[in-house]
């Protein structure tokens, strides 16, 4: 079993796992992971600390299986895909 901080882009709903919890991510270090991210969104410097402000209030603490954490994005951000398009998440 394995912590995660679950960051999702209020822009484009991508997700990014961090492995940790909400003590090992401060607000500003997630706040560094999500910048990272919206920087790729072109924003305007108001518009970016207000996302960047969103993601990090929505962060969310999950607790996954070791399996489950290989599934995660935890190296980089994943682009959200439209549901029809996800299709199974775990193939057997
Ligand atoms: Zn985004």
């Amino acid at each position: 079993m394995a912590r995660t901080v679950l960051l999702t882009c209020p822009v484009c709903g991508a997700m990014r796992a961090l492995v940790g919890d909400l003590d090992t991510h401060d607000r500003s270090a997630l706040g560094d992971v999500v910048v990272d991210h919206l920087d790729a969104h072109r924003l305007g410097e108001s518009a970016r600390a207000l996302r960047k402000h969103e993601a990090v209030s929505t962060a969310e603490e999950r607790i996954v299986g070791d399996g489950e954490l290989d599934a995660l994005p935890t190296e980089e951000w994943l682009a959200a895909l439209p549901t029809e398009a996800r299709g199974p998440t775990q193939s057997r």
